[in-house]
């Protein structure tokens, strides 16, 4: 079995729009590992807001992949509400 490096530097591939509410960049949480099958990412952006994806058949960069475009997605949508 290959074991995939988990590393905080991951988190610099991604482009996580600031919060449209606090303005604050947010930061991402991994929660378990490749070994267990419930997989999570958390983006948080140190109070107003909390986005969680998890995955039971994908790996982490397919977590990664999907939270980033809902996170960015919901950030325009915010904008176009005002
Ligand atoms: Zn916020």
């Amino acid at each position: 079995m290959i074991e995939k490096n988990l590393s905080w530097d991951r988190q610099t591939e991604i482009h996580l729009d600031p919060c449209p509410f606090c303005g604050k960049k947010p930061k991402m949480k991994y929660i378990g590992n490749d070994h267990i099958r419930d997989k999570v990412i958390e983006i948080s952006c140190w109070g107003c807001c909390k986005m969680r994806v998890g995955a039971l058949h994908h790996d982490f960069n397919w977590i990664e992949d999907t939270i980033q475009k809902k996170w960015n997605k919901r950030t325009d949508a915010e904008r176009t509400d005002q």
